[in-house]
């Protein structure tokens, strides 16, 4: 796989781009939000009886599948096989495997989602037959130091409009993905740039009007604010990550990295996000309007995926190949009486999206909050009493901390922590 990149002569604690493990915040086996019905027959292995498996060509790995590319025997087309295990930390999670499923369906309508092919189960693993998107990940673009393979604003604009518009489709679908980043979206080719096939619906979920989600899901550099603080889930829980995903496609810097998990999360908790790095500030304005638009604390204050559509940094690309909004297929038929538009689905709107510069917090202080790392520790819990428990403890050790660069001691700032 590819190796983390760190950057050469980097001030603050940030390495560019970081090809982390997926999923690395994953708690909890909730089954909340999950599909369980799927119209696809699930064939019975053995799966190279039907395909041949392409030696030694592994395409991707994550904690629990193994992505390999393989050849249909019977008509000699290349796909790609997500090889999934049932059981994973001594738990079933058949039930996870066909609720992707389930969603991959559901998303067959929208070009910019990976296509399922057939489904096969074995003893001990299923296998997703998808289609072969042979442009790999965008990762590699991301974090290429070289001019002719990394991306130009113009491909950004481009491949950000057809993001927008898958997840735009699944949200309309009440679908969120929750692990949206450049490992996840895959290109139909790379040289030439081809289009985007958004991957793993591993940690999506259906999001309903009467159940809230709060798990503690994703990868650490591109999770939300709300998931760290164990808040409700929504569909701007993903346009915070395609905030992220904007920041790295254009300057090849990941916004909240730090050195370790829980620094990253500071980062992010704190909106520490700097607007004043040489390759930020080399953007033009719509592209920086377009990021702080999405990289806001609050979800109901991001711009939803159409919001997304319509900003003048998308309008201004010279590409003509997108959809428009109206033609995004809305697959689902919504009950009259639903409301899933509630305010967790459907945030408000943003009252400026082209000046949201206007509504920023003022300068940005420096502050290591000590708190936030038992924050984290409270997330990670499931049970109320549990909860309790460590609320009782946060008390007893809240305190803040302020530093200045370069890193020195660490100066203890009196008074109540502001929470
Ligand atoms: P995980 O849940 O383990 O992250 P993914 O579905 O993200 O699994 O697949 C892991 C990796 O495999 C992806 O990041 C990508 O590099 C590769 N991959 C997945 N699906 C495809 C595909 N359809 N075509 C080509 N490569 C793929
Ligand atoms: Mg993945």
């Amino acid at each position: 796989m590819i190796p983390e990149c760190p950057r050469s002569g980097e001030t603050r604690s940030r390495t560019r781009v970081q090809h982390g493990p997926a999923a690395e915040l994953r708690q909890d086996r909730s089954v909340s939000g999950l599909l369980s019905e799927i119209r696809s027959t699930i064939q019975a292995g053995p799966f190279t009886e039907h395909y041949t498996i392409i030696p030694g060509k592994e395409l991707g790995r994550g904690k629990f599948a193994v992505v390999r590319k393989c050849v249909e025997k019977c008509t000699g087309h290349e796909y790609a096989a997500k090889f999934m295990r049932k059981r994973r930390k001594g738990q079933d999670c058949r039930m996870e495997i066909i609720h992707e499923i389930a969603v991959l369906e559901l998303a067959t309508a929208s070009s910019r989602v990976v296509n399922l092919h057939q489904v096969y189960e074995m003893a001990s693993e299923m296998v997703l037959v998808l289609e072969f998107a042979a442009g790999g990940e965008i990762f590699n673009q991301c974090v290429s130091d070289r001019e002719d393979e990394a991306f130009r604003e113009e491909d950004v604009k481009r491949l950000m409009k057809q993001i927008l518009e898958g997840v735009a489709f699944l949200h309309q679908n009440d679908i969120v993905h929750l692990d949206l980043k450049p490992q996840n979206i895959l290109l139909t080719s790379s040289s030439p740039l081809g289009d985007i096939k958004i991957v793993d619906f591993g940690l999506s979920r259906m999001i309903c009007s009467h159940q809230e989600l709060r798990e503690i899901m994703g990868t650490p550099e591109y999770v939300a604010p709300e998931i760290l603080n164990y808040e409700p889930i929504s569909t701007a829980t993903d346009m915070w990550s395609i905030g992220v995903l904007a920041y790295v496609m254009l300057t090849g810097i990941s916004p909240f990295v730090g050195e370790d998990k829980q620094e990253t999360f500071l980062n992010i908790s704190q909106l520490n996000v700097s607007y004043t790095e040489e390759e930020v500030l080399q953007l033009d304005q719509a592209a920086l309007s377009f990021i702080q638009m999405l990289l806001r604390k609050r979800p109901q204050d991001r711009a939803t995926a159409e919001q997304c559509l319509k900003h003048p940094w998308l309008k201004s690309s010279d590409c003509q190949d997108t959809q428009t909004v109206e033609e995004i297929v809305l697959v689902k038929d919504k009950e009259a009486s639903s409301t899933t538009s509630s305010s967790t689905s459907s945030p408000e709107p943003p009252s400026s999206a082209t000046t949201p510069e206007e509504e920023e917090d003022g300068p940005v202080t420096e502050e290591l909050i000590v708190m936030a790392a038992y924050t984290l520790g409270q997330c990670r819990q499931s049970s109320t009493s549990e909860k309790e428990a460590l609320a009782a403890e946060q008390k007893a050790i809240s305190k803040r901390f302020k530093f200045e660069e370069p890193f020195s001691a660490l100066q203890e700032v009196p008074g109540e922590f502001i929470y």
